[in-house]
């Protein structure tokens, strides 16, 4: 990786900005309020223009017009094409992605899925990282299955990262599963993806990776690394839109052994026979369940296809970039205002965003979104994320967020606001 040297000042983002060869693709997407610095990309993406036409013809002239045509007409492939699609992201060769409900239903069919692959072990290994959903899901899929197995979570020292052989040492002869998000939601925490699915491989356990936070802003190579099943969400990175429908890999090997806990018309081998007795496609279709929501796959597929356009090496090394000058910012700015990273400093051990830890953080955050201009998100107990979106993010915001957030402090301005939490943070 180059060196980054980096100086104070806006002049300094100024030419970061000029140097961007990414820059262009910003002009892509509606900027509704011109002054407002979004830093939230990794929990929801912004629309982008391109979007807006493919809604209104999917609505007007694919459902308006064709009708119940619409079905021959593509849509009854969308799962399958779109996943192809997602498949170029994440290091998948053909088949083995398709899009499908939600990130976490997703996960739920795939752990029940890899459970029963592995009916004499009773451990499911995961992480205190971890997305607190995906740890639901984990212990509903525990009891569902009649309280067989404990899920063992990896501890982490400092609350950013987890060592790995830690995590090494928890992975044995009775676990099942390995489930652990790519990127994590708080720290920003990137796993060696490659090292841990091997070390899982050697006791023969399966491993199931939630890529979330990094499709789209992270190289994924699951093919490469011998992954066994993934799922991801397409509203962040990918800027899918709110609710847009998650995906899941499952390798071509284990297609025929892994069965999906919800048998629907969408897995069966050929829905329109009508048969009475479910029997499963031979592909990775086999997890899909019922008819999915096509206005929100055709509207997502074309933000993803913006992702393929400017392509995740690009992606990745503005990424390492912006999250590398927002450090050092934090660094010289920040942190004689009583601010501590939260993220990893090793770029390659972290993804797209940075959490900066503040004992006032909550109140400091409400004053960034209420009058500063600058929204970012919180998360318990102390920590601001600050999401970089390399599709969209210029090295000025992150210049301009940092002045902001040095002001809210500096200024007091966030003593105007109670400590009691809103509902959404
Ligand atoms: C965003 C995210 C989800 C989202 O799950 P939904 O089912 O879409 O609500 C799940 N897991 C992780 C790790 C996430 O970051």
């Amino acid at each position: 990786m180059e060196e980054l040297g980096f100086e104070p000042g806006p002049a300094f983002a100024r030419r970061l900005d000029a140097k961007d060869d990414l820059a262009s693709f910003r002009e892509a997407f509606i900027m509704a309020e011109p002054d407002l610095i979004y830093l939230d990309g990794n929990s929801l993406g912004r629309l982008p223009y391109r979007t807006v036409e493919q809604v209104h013809k999917a609505v007007e002239e694919q459902w308006g017009r064709e009708l119940v045509r619409g079905w021959n007409a593509g849509w009854y492939q969308a799962p399958t094409r779109v996943g192809e699609k997602i498949a170029q992201l994440v290091g998948a060769g053909p088949d083995q992605v398709v899009v499908s409900d939600s990130t976490s239903v997703n996960l739920f069919k795939l752990t029940i899925g890899a459970l029963t692959m592995r009916p004499g072990r009773d451990r499911i290994v995961g992480d205190v990282l971890n997305f607190p959903s995906d740890l639901y899901i984990l212990q509903g899929c525990i009891r569902l299955l009649g309280d067989r197995h404990h899920l063992h979570m990896a501890p982490s020292e400092d609350g950013i990262t987890v060592e790995h052989q830690a995590l090494s040492d928890i992975i044995d002869e009775r676990t099942a599963l390995v489930t652990l998000s790519h990127v994590t939601f708080k720290s920003s925490f990137l796993y060696e993806a490659a090292a841990v699915t091997e070390r899982a491989h050697q006791v023969g356990a399966l491993v199931l990776w939630d890529l979330s936070h990094s499709v789209g802003a992270v190289p994924v190579e699951l093919d490469r690394w011998g992954v066994d099943l993934a799922v991801g969400c397409t509203y962040k990175y990918l800027n899918g839109g709110p609710g847009a429908p998650a995906f899941l890999y499952v390798r071509s090997d284990l297609q025929e052994v892994a069965i999906s806990p919800i048998w629907g018309w969408f897995g069966q081998r050929s829905p329109f026979d009508f048969d009475l007795e479910y029997e499963p496609t031979e592909g990775v279709t086999r997890f899909l369940v019922g008819t999915p929501p096509i206005l929100s796959l055709l509207a997502m597929e074309s933000a993803l296809d913006l992702v393929l356009e400017a392509g995740i090496d690009r992606i990745r090394r503005k990424s390492v970039r912006l999250t590398s000058y927002l450090i050092y910012l934090v660094d010289t700015v920040l942190v004689r205002f009583g601010f501590v990273l939260g993220s990893p400093r090793e770029p390659t051990r972290r993804g797209s965003h940075v959490s900066i830890r503040h004992p006032e953080g909550y109140r400091i955050n409400r004053a960034l979104i209420e009058e500063m201009g600058v929204l970012p998100d919180f998360r318990e107990p102390d920590n601001i994320r600050l999401g970089l979106a390399p599709l969209y993010t210029s090295f000025f915001e992150v210049w301009e967020a940092v002045d902001r957030i040095r002001r809210v402090v500096e200024e007091e301005r966030y003593l105007r606001y109670p400590a009691k939490r809103l509902p959404v943070t």
